[in-house]
């Protein structure tokens, strides 16, 4: 099931079924996403709940024409800019896409990603491709192709493309005239939107009493051991726990199973690494309880830390 013939994957989206590949960000579950009778099977194994709509992936700028009811001159900035990339831009949507991908929204969420392999399966299938994270719904986001088979073993096809660069999801904006708002934080920062948007409104819209995209949940991306945010002394922290730590040597001699993102407190190496040491650290077995050091929330530790307080989330705001 684990493959890497781009052609067959192709072939088996062409078909209706689903194939989770690639991206530069994390592995997509896809199908043909102007297909909704496909795009439903995605829906039916995550689990994921029909409110929250699917982002479609194009692998040249004459399909967001095709999907998108009005392209303006922003669009087309941010897009030349950062396509192929880690950037969705959410538009108004055109009579071509199913309501099942848009959870009935009259907008989509639209990106070309930076993966070779990801943008030759979209060639080759011959259409869009919508594509969630390969996960079940509300877990862990998969980085490989390992990942992908622990959560989702029935898929029709997986294809292997090794660990993915970014390791976070795209940073997700939407764009209506003249304003730019900022859904979800990712790689792409909000300055660097900013910067290639010199004359524009831009909000930032994720904080958690403005959300405006469906699916921005408080509890998300989280593994199935109870996971804690450090903030305490590492020696203070229990038998049995596993330690994620940014930075080298920072555990000392503590006798307690640690990984670390990176040595050198790179956010670009910690954001790549941070999903694939979560699910390290679910699939160890001495390990019962999960601690993370925070990142200072600045930049990409915007993103970073986003991820981590929703993956968090469940075990540090429960009442029991
Ligand atoms: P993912 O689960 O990483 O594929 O991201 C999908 C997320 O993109 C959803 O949970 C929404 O928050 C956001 N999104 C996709 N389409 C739209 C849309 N039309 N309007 C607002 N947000 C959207
Ligand atoms: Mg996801």
């Amino acid at each position: 099931m684990t493959k890497n013939s781009i052609s067959e994957a192709a072939q088996i989206i062409k078909n209706g079924g689903l194939v989770a590949f690639p991206t530069e960000t994390v592995y997509g579950l896809g199908a043909n996403a102007l297909n909704p009778f496909a795009v439903a099977k995605i829906f039916e194994l995550k689990e994921r709940p029909s409110f929250d709509p699917l982002i479609v992936h194009i692998a040249s700028f004459d399909d967001l024409s095709t999907l998108c009811a009005g392209i303006n001159e922003n669009i087309m900035r941010l897009a030349k800019h950062f396509w192929p990339g880690p950037l969705t831009l959410v538009l108004p949507k055109s009579v071509v896409v199913p309501d099942i991908v848009t959870s009935g929204l009259d907008t989509v969420g639209i990106r070309m990603p930076d993966n070779s392999i990801a943008l030759e399966l979209i060639k080759q299938a011959g259409c869009p491709i919508a594509a969630p994270s390969a996960n079940k719904f509300g877990q862990l986001s998969p980085v490989n192709a390992h990942h992908v088979k622990k959560q989702l073993p029935n898929v029709d096809y997986i294809l292997d493309g090794g660990n993915t660069s970014v390791g976070i999801e795209s940073t997700i904006v939407s764009i209506e005239g003249n304003t730019c708002r900022l859904l979800r934080p990712g790689f792409i920062t909000l300055d660097d939107i900013e910067k290639a948007l010199p004359n524009t409104f831009i909000f930032n819209s994720t904080k958690p009493e403005k959300l405006v995209s469906p699916g921005l949940l408080k509890s998300h991306y989280s593994p199935k051991k109870p996971l804690f945010i450090i903030n305490e002394p590492l020696e203070s922290l229990p038998e049995f726990s596993g330690l994620i730590l940014h930075g080298k040597n920072k555990a000392g001699n503590l006798s307690k199973t640690v990984i670390y993102t990176s040595q050198s407190h790179n956010k670009i190496e910690i954001s790549a690494n941070l999903f694939a040491s979560l699910h390290a650290m679910e699939e160890d077995e001495i390990v019962q309880r999960i601690y993370i050091e925070p990142v200072e929330e600045k930049g990409l530790g915007i993103a970073i830390m986003d991820r981590l307080k929703k993956a968090a989330y469940q075990y540090n705001n429960s009442t029991n």
